[in-house]
């Protein structure tokens, strides 16, 4: 396997805290790597309400889950992290050296001087149908919201879910797979009218195929679906294509040794450190007391946090405090000098 990469801090989670967190260990000089199970930043803010409006942002009136998520990318970009989307960081180790030892999912190794835990509520990962033995085809013949569409040309694909990510991926595979199916466990959608509208016309000029049932086996080839009256379905095809929504998994977290308290990361209010030295947990993954799972919460953690990472990335190094406003040297920084 490669080298680890080596780094001052590893971010595990882009949400709003992870990606403010990269923005103040940048002030202070410090790089790092990000590293999100999502394929794009914003954590909660896109993955759950990207369109709805926020309010309780400081000095920001109203702001969107996705807006607040791209002037979060912008106001970081100075410091140019490291992203690292579609992984999972699945171990957490300390080494010999005191540093720490992370690998992800894709079997990318970092070795850190500091960790940030902006984990949320858990990695966003795809929701899994449920039946036995399905993960086998996984990458083969099933696929959970796949990035591009390019790879099912001219094939028989069948579709399952009923969201606006279910309908978009059936109604733009009509466009190049040679026949697709639309399952979905009831006939109604969550989903835009446009959405569901776009989806009636394509079956009504018969470009796609639509079945009430719920997928209860598959070998591969064939999935088998039963019908809300009992019967069984068997639909052919050579790709299954998932979109049931995406849901938090904490996952791997629990098992580093943090001693969770209600699925959370306790810490110290000084540094919102760990137990672990240098392991810092901010926003909604952490708790202490009077905590509230705010944004704006968690801009504060990371803030001090990475003031306790500082002290170990340049030990016995005096860091005076600087303001953006006057400083010369974070002008430089932030390149605006
Ligand atoms: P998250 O946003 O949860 O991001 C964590 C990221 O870490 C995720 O992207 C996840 O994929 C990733 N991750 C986790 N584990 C791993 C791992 N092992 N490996 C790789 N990646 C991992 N707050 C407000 O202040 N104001 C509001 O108006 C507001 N409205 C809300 C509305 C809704 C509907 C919801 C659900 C929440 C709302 N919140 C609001 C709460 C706010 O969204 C959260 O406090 C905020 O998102 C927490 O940010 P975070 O960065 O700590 O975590």
């Amino acid at each position: 396997s490669p080298a680890p990469i080596e780094t001052d801090a590893l971010i595990i989670g882009a949400g709003p805290v992870g990606l403010f967190q990269a923005f103040q260990l940048g002030l202070l000089e410090i790089s790092c790597h990000i590293v999100d199970a999502l394929p794009a930043a914003g954590g909660q803010c896109v993955a759950l309400y990207g369109h709805k409006p926020i309010y309780d942002i400081p000095g920001t009136p109203v702001t969107s889950g996705r807006d607040l998520a791209q002037s979060l990318l912008q106001q970081v970009a100075p410091f140019k992290p490291q992203f690292h989307f579609g992984e999972q960081v699945s171990t957490l180790a300390r080494q010999p050296d005191d540093r720490l030892l992370l690998t992800t999912s894709a079997g990318t190794a970092f070795l850190a001087k500091t960790v940030f835990i902006a984990a949320g509520v858990g990695a966003f990962v795809p929701k899994r149908i449920a039946v036995e033995g399905i993960a086998q085809f996984e990458g083969s013949t099933l696929f959970y919201h796949p990035d591009s569409l390019d790879r099912f040309a001219g094939q028989t694909v069948v579709v399952n879910g009923g969201d606006d990510v279910a309908l978009e991926t059936a109604i733009a595979l009509t466009a190049l797979a040679r026949q697709v199916t639309l399952v979905h466990r009831r006939d109604g959608f969550q989903a835009d009218e446009a959405n569901v509208a776009a989806m009636r016309t394509l079956v009504a000029d018969g470009k796609l195929a639509f079945r009430v049932g719920q997928p209860s086996a598959f070998d591969g080839r064939l999935l088998q679906i039963t019908t809300p009256d009992a019967t069984t379905v068997d639909l052919p095809l050579d790709a299954l294509v998932a979109c049931l929504g995406i849901s938090p998994r904490l996952g791997p977290i629990a098992d580093w040794g943090f001693e969770l308290e209600r699925k959370q990361v306790p810490v110290d209010t000084e540094k919102y450190e760990t137990r672990e030295p240098g392991v810092f947990a901010v926003g909604d993954i952490n708790t202490y007391p009077g905590k509230k799972k705010l944004i704006v919460c968690g801009f504060h953690e990371a803030t001090l946090a990475s003031w306790g990472a500082a002290a170990r990335v340049f030990p016995g190094k005096a860091i005076p405090l600087q303001y953006t406003t006057t400083s010369t040297r974070l002008h430089e920084l932030l390149g605006v000098a």
